[in-house]
């Protein structure tokens, strides 16, 4: 797969990058020139007119000379822009990035705070993933960032590997609630407009940032049969509560499942987001997960998707891949904690999940390359179902005691970090002690299909 080289949008040519990208799978997205420690936003949300005012302080560190400082950003406009606290005169702005030019190049290891104000009507990317981003819904706002939407509402260095933490304050209309990542540290109410203000301490990616607005209440679910569980929320329709709580009533267990099987939860709390609407499917972003009151039925349909965006909480927002080829190490992972919920809950042995996914990946074509499937196939089912069975390969290798020490080893090390296939492999070789990558190459970088682990 090749790319087209990129120059910034005010000609200069970005000095880091020949492809003008860290990661081949979002040509044009992100940059390895400096790293971004700490987002500060706020934002001031009109829901009739779709209106967003916003101010983003950036706290950064340069890793490379450079000349410009190149943000992504969709659809918005900065209006003003400061620099350490100095006004910035010279920037511009083409497609979906923000070129800011400081005075005096910046040099490696050189910290900067960037202070954007930018306006517009926010609205989602359409691309290969089909709408990404701020998203208006029939009375309220959705964002679902993965894997390049974040640049649809906020200035950004917008990669994967990149996290920092957040301050988000939204100041929306009064009956709605906003909900973001972290913790909700303030609520302040004016005549017609309030403003909630929520902590993310924990480092974050870009595309796990999100603001979901609507006329939520909030509930909390009953976790005193889960010894060491965190808080668990539900911010939902006042109509939709009931179902809500039906839907959930399992959660708390899934979370003992979970914790069992991979150790601690990473985050302080968990909030699910049941948007009035329905919507295709559910979301995950770090600390909360959005779902439509479509997914809510106790039927497996609907539990193994509750199951699955929980257990993202580790792989995925916890553990966050450097690069999109590696996705299988969130999606794979995810269907297996299905699978490993599926047994917990009685419903079906994570065996006969295995098998079945097998044989639906034996009926099919098998031209996908699971450990890099290029971003057109990075969602595909495959990438879930064959990352999942590539789990169970190994668990079946070198059995239940050595599998669960290697999720629990690969859980903690790398808490809250970025992760690749190479890193899983070697950890597999240390704490199970086989040779991971024999067994996995097939599964991970072959087309064809192997056959059904079985012990
Ligand atoms: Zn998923």
């Amino acid at each position: 797969m090749s790319f087209a080289a990129t120059s910034s949008p005010d000609g200069v040519r970005r000095p880091d990058e020949p492809s003008g990208s860290p990661d081949p799978y979002v040509p044009g997205h992100g940059t390895n020139a400096y790293r971004v420690t700490r987002y500060e936003l706020d934002l001031d949300y009109k829901l009739a007119s779709n209106r967003l005012n916003g101010r983003a302080v950036l706290h950064a560190e340069a890793d490379r000379a450079a000349s410009a400082v190149v943000l992504d950003l969709a659809g918005m406009r900065a209006v003003k822009i400061s620099l350490n606290g100095k006004r910035v005169r010279k920037f511009s702005q083409r497609a979906e990035q923000l070129v800011v030019v400081p005075d005096a190049a910046l040099l490696p290891g050189d910290r900067f705070t960037l202070d954007i104000r930018y306006e517009g009507n926010p609205a989602p990317r359409r691309g290969l993933w089909g709408e990404v981003g701020w998203e208006e819904l029939t009375d309220g706002v959705l964002v679902a960032g993965q894997p390049n939407g974040a640049a649809s509402w906020f200035p950004c260095n917008d990669h994967p590997q990149h996290k920092a933490s957040y301050r988000i304050a939204v100041t929306t209309d009064v009956n709605y609630r906003a909900v973001c990542n972290g913790l909700l540290i303030s609520r302040r109410t004016g005549s017609s407009r309030e403003t909630w203000t929520y902590e993310q301490d924990e480092p974050m990616s870009t595309y796990l940032a999100t603001v979901q607005i609507g006329r939520y209440d909030v509930l909390t679910l009953d976790t005193t049969p889960v010894p060491g569980s965190v808080p668990q929320h539900v911010a939902v329709p006042g109509a939709l509560a009931d179902a809500a709580r039906r839907g959930l009533a399992r959660q708390p267990e899934m979370m003992r499942t979970f914790v069992n099987s991979f150790g601690p939860y990473p985050f302080q709390e968990y909030t699910v987001v049941v948007a009035e609407d329905e919507l295709e499917i559910p979301l995950e972003a770090q600390t909360l997960s959005i779902f439509g009151p479509n997914h809510l039925n106790t039927d497996w349909e609907s539990q193994r998707l509750i199951a699955h965006e929980l257990s993202h909480q580790w792989f995925g927002n916890s553990l966050t891949v450097a690069a999109w080829s590696d996705i299988w190490l969130h999606e794979g992972f995810a269907c297996y904690a299905e699978w490993l919920w599926s047994e917990a809950a009685g419903v079906m042995s994570v065996a006969d999940r295995a098998a079945a996914a097998w044989r639906k990946l034996a009926a099919g074509s098998q031209d996908i390359v699971v450990g890099d499937p290029g971003p057109e196939l990075m969602f595909d089912d495959r990438v879930y179902k064959r990352g999942a069975l590539a789990l169970h390969a190994l668990r079946n290798r070198c059995g239940d005691l050595a599998f669960f020490a290697l999720l629990h080893d690969w859980a903690a090390n790398n808490r809250h970090a970025s992760v690749s296939t190479a890193g899983f492999i070697q950890t597999a070789d240390r704490v199970a002690g086989i040779d991971s990558e024999a067994l996995l190459h097939p599964w991970l970088f072959e087309e064809a299909l192997p056959a059904l682990p079985v012990r």
